[in-house]
């Protein structure tokens, strides 16, 4: 079951200003509130500036109180996210899925602990450059069975390889322009022998949203007349039957593809009726006229895209 929790107050970054009460924040708010088996740790702060103390900081930094407030540490992976609106605060939420950048580098040898350089890692020497100071969306892949995807500190290898990345995202030796990753994905796969894949990409589009208010794990109703909250396969299949309306699939992150408004005739409703009966992973949200689907999405402040169903 995927659940979240905001905790409001300005996010106190590593070693910084009120790193101290920020974590006791985190801590006592958060009391009760259980990731659930295999289900990964997805943040989403909103910071109320870009800068602390005049200076710009790194979004690692601002998951890393955070991530040790809460204390897991056997998850399959973490994605954290910044952006800045105006109510400051955190969203934490236990998540079965998290956003995927496709990995163009592949360092065979992980890099932990704060290593000294000053050459340009080979495994960037053939990458191009995100020029300017815009926002990227980084993901860390780790192979290596024995290394944390939730260690942020000085110690771990997610801090260590972002260090490294000045050739590629701006800056130079020791001082690399992490500040411009906004979004940090860092998940486990066996997909090579060794080491950690990278990925990035730039953020053209800013479509982190910010947080919701608190709301409960499951939720029935949708609050908007005409609109209905698909929780289960037999309503689903129920819904294929009578075959009118339009389907939403709410399943979170920041990817509109993932998120479609489907007609309940499409062959994508149709598949996602190919799981075992009771409680769906993802909700749907259901309506008969698109209206009413539209101001619920927008009222949520939902990302959505029409489908691409073949017909
Ligand atoms: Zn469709």
């Amino acid at each position: 079951m995927e659940s979240e929790l905001f905790i409001e107050g300005e996010p106190a970054v590593f070693m910084g200003r009120g790193d101290r009460e920020w974590r006791e924040r985190v801590h006592q708010a958060s009391r009760g509130f259980n990731l659930g088996s295999e289900c990964g740790l997805r943040l989403r702060f909103t910071v109320s500036s870009w800068r602390r103390g005049g200076s710009c900081f790194d979004l690692d930094n601002l998951t890393l109180p955070v991530r040790e407030a809460l204390g897991w540490s056997d998850i399959p992976f973490v994605d954290t996210a910044v952006e800045k609106g105006r109510r400051a605060g955190v969203l934490v939420a236990s998540a079965r899925e998290h956003a995927q950048v496709t990995p163009q580098i592949w360092m065979a040898e992980p890099i932990i602990g704060s290593v000294s350089h000053t050459e340009v890692h080979p495994a960037l020497a053939e990458q191009l450059r995100f020029g300017g100071d815009g926002p990227l969306r980084v993901h860390l892949v780790i192979h290596d069975a024995g290394l944390s995807v939730c260690d942020f500190g000085f110690e771990g290898c997610v801090k260590p390889t972002l260090d490294r990345l000045w050739p590629i995202i701006g800056g130079r030796p020791g001082h690399p322009h992490d500040h411009r990753i906004h979004h940090l994905i860092v998940s486990r796969s066996a997909a090579r022998p060794s080491g950690v894949s990278i990925g990035i990409e730039a953020m053209t589009v800013p479509h982190i949203l910010p947080p919701l208010p608190p709301v409960p794990a499951v939720s029935f109703e949708a609050d908007e007349p005409g609109v209905e909250i698909v929780t289960t396969r037999e309503q689903l299949q129920s819904l294929v039957q009578e075959g009118r309306g339009h389907l939403y699939n709410d399943f979170g992150g920041q990817i509109p593809r993932y998120c479609p408004i489907h007609e309940v005739g499409c062959l994508g409703v149709r598949q996602m009726l190919k799981v075992a009966p009771g409680r769906l992973s993802v909700r749907k949200v259901w309506a008969e006229r698109r209206a009413p689907l539209l101001s619920w999405l927008q009222r949520k402040r939902k990302i959505f895209a029409d489908c691409a169903c073949p017909r």
